[in-house]
């Protein structure tokens, strides 16, 4: 844990997020700036800022989670995505992988 990490602050507690799923190891919850319906975030619970610092099996077990997630929820056309590094656009330094609903276009949305 990072006390200034704002993602770790969702794990604890401290900041109020749209909780999805959750193990020891990881925790999914709603993106609070969605690009579509349904943008969630899939992260490890074990704080580091790039993908290097994250133990394989906890990027597993997010793979895992993540199409679980789709599943459950109905979503059949999804990106995941996950930033490493500013230019690469990643503003929180808490690894986390989005998965972005894209919608057929009929349905609206995204
Ligand atoms: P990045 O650009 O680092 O890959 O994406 C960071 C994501 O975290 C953004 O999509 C942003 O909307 C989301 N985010 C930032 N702060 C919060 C927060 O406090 N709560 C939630 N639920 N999402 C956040
Ligand atoms: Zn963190």
């Amino acid at each position: 844990m990072a006390a200034a990490c704002i993602f770790c602050k969702i794990i604890k507690g401290e900041i109020p997020s749209m909780k999805l799923f959750e193990s020891d190891k990881t925790l999914a919850f709603l993106d609070i700036n969605p690009l579509s319906y349904g943008h969630s975030l899939i992260i490890p619970k074990h704080h580091g800022a790039k993908l290097t610092d994250i133990p394989d099996d906890s990027l597993l077990e997010i793979l895992q989670v993540t199409k679980k997630l789709a599943a459950a929820s109905g979503v059949e056309n999804y990106n995941i995505l996950q930033n490493n590094g500013r230019a690469a656009h990643q503003e929180v330094d808490h690894v986390h992988f989005h998965m972005i609903p894209k919608p057929n276009q009929e349905e609206g949305l995204g």
